[in-house]
């Protein structure tokens, strides 16, 4: 029995979220004494590093055409992956890659998926996932019955464990079928920092009354090496780029400091950030919803109180 992990890369570079799924195949692995090896597609470095994270081998399909991502494409390989090291368990991170390859996956193997898991399945006799269901206000419990089983994980959610391990890497030669996606334009890749990868956000809503207010944000945010982010009626009047709008209907992250300044905290916004560790909301209405979910909160006006928390981070 086998897992096969699918260890996805940005830019060249493996991503946070690859380190945390491969990690989690190799802890499933262990608990399962199964053998687990990781898939990378594309052009990518560092690759070597993956053994650290608890798998033996690393299986790489460096042919170019897998440099832009197609799903299409990506699936492809993964399933002659998983059929050439007989994978009964297949692991992705439940980010955009995982989102749109582990579904057509689980279609063209007739696989059962569990989708955002946060933990490792209990294998006593069975493979029940554990996910959270209702933006994250109740939980289910997921049995996999079938042969071949396939399980998105919650970036964010799992200890990464680290060792001294080291993988041989192998090259995986496949043939890339041609797809009805074709890739006409690549943008040069923002320098920002991933908003779904970040350990810290510095989000901020309608309460910084307009566009020219979020210098203070960008400030605060440099300071801390965190990644930007806004409510959702600040994208939809244009103050912010969407993509950087977080909620029920942007981006749902799970980051270590989650800070909201000038953000009211309805439900819709709620769901995708009360995944953080550790929330800190600052806002004038000391009634506002958001303290109810923080951490810590502060009762204050942003021009106030972001200033004077740049000049403290400053002085660390
Ligand atoms: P407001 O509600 O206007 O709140 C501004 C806050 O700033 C207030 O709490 C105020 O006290 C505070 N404030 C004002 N001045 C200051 C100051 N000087 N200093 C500090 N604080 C100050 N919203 C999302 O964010 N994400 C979503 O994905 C999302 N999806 C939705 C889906 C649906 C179907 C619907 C119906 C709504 C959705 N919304 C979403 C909108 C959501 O309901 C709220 O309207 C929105 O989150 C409010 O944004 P806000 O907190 O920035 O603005």
């Amino acid at each position: 029995m086998s897992i096969l992990i699918y260890a996805d890369s940005n830019n060249g570079a493996l991503t946070k979220n690859a380190f945390e799924a491969v990690s989690y195949g190799a802890q499933l692995a262990q608990q399962t004494g199964s053998s687990a090896v990781a898939i990378v597609t594309g052009t990518v470095s560092g690759i070597e590093d993956l053994g650290k994270y608890g798998v033996s081998k690393v299986l790489h399909a460096s042919d170019a055409s897998l440099d832009n991502f197609d799903p299409q494409k990506i699936t492809h390989v993964i399933a002659e992956a998983a059929k050439s090291v007989g994978a009964d368990t297949i692991i992705f991170s439940h980010d955009y890659s995982g989102k749109s390859v582990a579904p057509r996956l689980a279609a063209k193997l007739d696989a059962g998926l569990v989708t955002g898991a946060i933990s490792l399945p209990n294998t006593d006799g069975g493979f029940i996932v554990k996910k959270a269901v209702f933006s994250g206000k109740a939980f289910a419990f997921v049995e996999v019955n079938s042969a071949t089983k396939i399980v998105s994980v919650l970036p964010n959610s799992i200890e990464k464990k680290i060792g001294e391990g080291s993988a041989t890497v192998e090259a995986f030669s496949v043939e890339i079928p041609s797809t009805n996606l074709k890739v006409k334009e690549v943008r040069k890749e923002s320098t920002e920092l991933s908003l779904t990868e970040a350990d810290i956000v510095v989000s901020a809503g309608r309460g910084l009354k307009g566009p020219e207010n979020w210098g203070m944000i960008e400030e605060l945010a440099k300071e801390l090496g965190a990644a930007t982010a806004c409510s959702r009626p600040v994208a939809d009047i244009g103050w912010r780029p969407h993509h950087e709008h977080v909620g029920q209907t942007g981006f749902a992250i799970r980051p270590n400091l989650y800070f909201a300044i000038g953000i009211s905290g309805a439900i819709q916004h709620l769901a995708g950030v009360n995944g953080s560790k550790v929330i800190v909301a600052i806002n004038t209405d000391a009634e506002a919803p958001f303290f109810k979910a923080a951490d810590y909160g502060i009762v204050g006006d942003a021009f106030e109180v972001v200033p004077k928390l740049i000049e403290a981070i400053k002085k660390l």
